[in-house]
């Protein structure tokens, strides 16, 4: 026989949570002042529903401003590039007191936490203050984790450029943003010359070398915006917001000049390295897919005609 539906207890995870941690608008404006206790139980429940750092600290810096004075936040990790500021900096509307916190769990330092207020913090306050910032430490830890490993997921691990589906994600956006914006947008495709008799000459390690001096070689010559990706073994996807074929094709043929100065050492040999490259410019019209088939074909033609070349795509 088929369970009588009534006879179920049906809870909906976000109405519960919402009941639990008081969001409920009515509730919320009654509770407006709360206890340390209080906090203890809805802070730890609510940092658990993100494992975003900005959401995080938002979610904490609106929790705790129910019971201290309060008006602002910024947070910095050195090691994982991060930093945030929320709501009211020291030195604004009268802020002028801060207190700064180095952050660590088990031993590991998740960053820096500095607190703004316009008022004096007493004992008190700082007492309630450090209770409250050691519910923020496992989620914290845990979203830098989180964090770090979509940061990892999106790159290739032998020469820190992006990977495939990081390229993907990025040709998705910058195509849309060039057809709402009407912005030239255009990529470049490098293959390295000859690269298996690198390999076979010189052994994989070497070949490895290599691709990472590359890598390291693009990010030189390119501007903080453009974004470089490695497409597949030895072949490089560059994409140049804002930047028509022209553009491109300078940019295209700096890099093939600074890839034949490149000398890998081998032992005591020195040996030189050589790319082909291929530019196209994004057709409104397109998809992201035909970009790179064309830039493709532009880098193919320059492997037809002799390698160690630029050639574009026509726009
Ligand atoms: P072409 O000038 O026509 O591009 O010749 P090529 O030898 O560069 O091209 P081919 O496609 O024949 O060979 C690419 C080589 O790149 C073969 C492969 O062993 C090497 N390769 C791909 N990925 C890696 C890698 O991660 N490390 C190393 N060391 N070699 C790689
Ligand atoms: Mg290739
Ligand atoms: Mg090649």
């Amino acid at each position: 026989m088929l369970p009588n539906k009534q006879d179920h207890t049906t809870v909906n995870i976000r109405t519960a949570r919402d009941r639990r941690l008081d969001f409920n608008s009515g509730r919320a404006a009654a509770t407006c002042q709360r206890t340390l206790s209080d906090l203890l139980v809805s802070l730890p429940l609510r940092l658990q529903t993100s494992l975003e750092v900005d959401r995080l600290l938002g979610f904490f810096l609106e929790e705790v401003k129910h019971l201290l004075p309060l008006t602002g936040l910024s947070y910095h990790h050195a090691g994982a590039g991060f930093a945030l500021g929320l709501g009211l900096g020291l030195g604004q509307e009268g802020n002028n007191a801060e207190v700064s916190y180095s952050l660590t769990q088990q031993g590991d330092c998740i960053g820096e936490l500095n607190l703004f207020s316009n008022v004096s913090l007493s004992e008190q306050v700082l007492d309630q203050l450090e209770h409250l910032i050691s519910c923020l430490l496992f989620p914290l830890r845990n979203a830098l984790l989180y964090r770090q490993a979509i940061q990892a997921s999106l790159k290739d691990p032998l020469t820190g450029a992006g990977n495939r589906i990081a390229l993907e994600q990025a040709l998705l956006r910058e195509t849309e943003l060039s057809r709402r914006h009407e912005q030239a947008l255009s990529i470049v495709m490098l293959d390295m010359d000859h690269f298996k008799t690198l390999n076979d000459t010189y052994g994989h390690q070497a070949g490895d070398a290599a691709l990472k001096a590359v890598a390291l070689l693009l990010r030189e010559q390119l501007r903080n915006v453009d974004m470089v990706f490695r497409f597949g073994g030895e072949e490089f996807v560059l994409v140049l917001s804002n930047t028509g074929l022209d553009a491109a094709a300078v940019v295209a043929e700096r890099i093939r000049a600074a890839v034949q100065t490149l000398c890998l050492l081998v032992g005591d040999k020195q040996v030189r390295l050589s790319a082909s490259l291929g530019c196209a410019t994004f057709r409104q019209t397109e998809s992201h897919e035909e970009l790179l088939k064309r830039a493709d074909d532009a880098l193919y033609q320059a492997k037809r005609d002799g390698r160690n070349l630029t050639r574009m795509a026509s726009a």
